[in-house]
């Protein structure tokens, strides 16, 4: 599905970007991952992808830093041998009510989860503009969409991910480019396991399908969106969380 295409997944060190890297390597792309300082899970998802019989290269890159980001999407380009598909999946979080969210809380939510991805598009669409065609994936959430009570920063930069997808489909849909988001509900990573028992409990509770996501359960979204079968598709948000957002 994804044979001799090149893929730069940020986030892919660990998680949901890693499970989309082993997803679109099994379907033939060449890989390049970006990661912001585990190193250990970055060279353990490089070792899993080159098992796939693909090329697989890993970047270390603050998506903060404008200048990192230049440098690292031109050495990735370099690397893979050029550039078909971007997935802007790197994500934190920084929870808190609004009354005590400290700005430096927002504001870092902010420019990693939105402003991050603002920069990974920016200096990767140059190239794919060249070539007249490319794929870019957001990786939003459902928060984004719905609102979540002590993640107003969280909501924020994911919902602003959904604008900046609709937005970058429309500007760039002329030179054969589509963007797509995809909204994840709740997904059995790092991120989550961080969540309190009775957190846990009362999300599943709400599930229709009564369960948590597997991040592979959006990397097969990830690759079908990356494919040759997904080129009238753009501009969409589309979730993938068991029936939680209807
Ligand atoms: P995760 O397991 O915590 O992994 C986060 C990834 O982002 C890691 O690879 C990390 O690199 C990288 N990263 C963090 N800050 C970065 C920065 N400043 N620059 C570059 N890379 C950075 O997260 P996840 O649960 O897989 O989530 C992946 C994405 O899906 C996020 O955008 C998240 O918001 C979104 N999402 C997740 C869920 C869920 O339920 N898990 C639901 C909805 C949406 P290191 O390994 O080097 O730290």
């Amino acid at each position: 599905m994804l044979k001799n295409k090149k893929a730069l997944i940020t986030g892919a060190s660990r998680g949901i970007g890693r499970a989309i890297a082993l997803d679109m390597a099994s379907n033939g792309a060449d890989i390049a991952i970006v990661y912001a300082s585990n190193v250990g899970a970055a060279e353990e998802t490089c070792r899993c992808l080159t098992e796939k019989g693909v090329n697989a290269f890993a970047f270390q890159c603050d998506v903060r830093d404008d200048a990192k980001v230049k440098e690292t999407v031109k050495q990735a380009v370099l690397a893979l041998g050029g550039l078909d598909i971007l997935v802007n999946n790197s994500g934190i979080v920084k929870d808190g009510l609004i009354p005590l969210m400290k700005e430096d809380h927002f504001t870092s939510v902010i420019d990693t989860n939105l402003s991050g991805a603002y920069r990974m598009i920016r200096h990767c669409c140059m190239y794919l503009m060249k070539q007249g065609k490319g794929r870019i994936i957001n990786i939003s959430s459902v928060v984004g969409i719905m609102g979540n009570a002590g993640q107003s920063n969280y909501a924020a930069s994911k919902a602003g991910l959904i604008g900046l997808t609709k937005s970058v489909a429309k500007e760039l849909g002329a030179r054969g480019i589509t963007c797509n988001a995809i909204a994840p509900g709740f997904i059995r990573t790092d991120m989550t396991d961080a969540l309190e028992e009775d957190t846990r409990r009362a999300l599943l509770a709400n599930l229709p399908l009564g369960r948590m996501g597997e991040p592979e359960d959006v990397a097969h979204l990830a690759s079908f969106l990356a494919s040759d079968m997904a080129s009238y598709i753009s501009g969409g948000v589309y979730t993938v969380d068991g029936g939680m957002c209807v």
